[in-house]
């Protein structure tokens, strides 16, 4: 059955880098229950047919407010993102969820291999953040790409928890094309090779993703153990 569709309304809206906004929002009728990796469906005004429908994944863990937190880049041209880039305080959308199953294995899982890609780390920063709230986390290596240096969302945040948790490893890095996957690969095999059993989680565009998801089948993962999110 589809999740009702309620009012929420803007709390901020708030540059992360220069091409990226963070925006809290507040469901007006009752709050939301989600899974870090979960993500909404906003209904938005505009387009040729309204509504047009996007969907924008969680950033941060349930919180005691019942706010929601999404994060996105602002595509050019984009319609949906352009519109959500010009939203103030106070503005209201329509929005519905949570949805997905692309969420934390169970804690038995060995090895988080969590690879994003720009935006793609959205649903992966919300799980790393619910990890971190329960302890130490488990061994878990998060390989961000960005498209640039400028654009390396979270970067700071990643860094910091590195330095304080020796079982979180980050392995940031830069590449403007999506489709080029010679170093996310070289970081994968330093991680995934010699038999070590990792729990692999990819999100981003599908040209970031699939190819990926392929290398993990031909290292000898089975299609349902490498869990993919992809966003187009
Ligand atoms: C399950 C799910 C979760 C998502 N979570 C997020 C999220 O947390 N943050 C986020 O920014 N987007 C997310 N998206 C994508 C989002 O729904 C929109 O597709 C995106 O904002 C582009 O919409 P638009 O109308 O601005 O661009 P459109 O006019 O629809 O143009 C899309 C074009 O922009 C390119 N593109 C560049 N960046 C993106 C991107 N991030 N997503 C999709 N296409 C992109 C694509 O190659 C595509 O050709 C998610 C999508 C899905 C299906």
């Amino acid at each position: 059955m589809a999740e009702p569709t309620q009012i929420a309304e803007i709390v901020s809206l708030t540059a992360l880098t220069l091409h990226t906004r963070e925006l809290v929002l507040r469901p007006t009728e009752y709050a939301i229950p989600f899974r870090p990796g979960q993500w909404v469906s906003l209904q938005l005004p505009i387009g040729d047919h309204p509504p047009l429908t996007r969907a924008y994944s969680l950033a941060e863990p349930p919180l005691p407010t019942g706010h929601l937190t999404l994060v996105f880049d602002h595509v050019p041209g984009g319609k949906g993102s352009s519109y959500l880039s010009s939203l103030k305080p106070g503005d209201r959308i329509s929005l519905s969820g949570p949805y997905g199953h692309f969420v934390l294995p169970d804690p038995d899982s060995t090895n988080l291999l969590l690879i994003g890609r720009y935006s793609g780390l959205v649903p992966l920063r919300c799980m790393i953040r619910s990890l971190a709230r329960e302890g130490p986390l488990p061994a878990t290596t998060l390989i961000a790409q960005a498209p640039s240096p400028a654009e390396q969302l979270y970067h700071d945040e990643f860094l910091t928890l590195a330095e304080s948790q020796p079982s979180f490893r980050y392995v940031p890095l830069v590449n403007e094309d999506p489709t080029n996957h010679a170093t996310t690969v070289a970081a994968i095999k330093q991680v995934a090779l010699n038999g070590r059993k990792v729990t692999p989680m990819i999100a981003g565009i599908k040209s970031f993703a699939r190819p990926l998801r392929t290398f993990f089948m031909e290292l000898g993962f089975d299609r349902k153990e490498v869990k993919l999110e992809t966003y187009d």
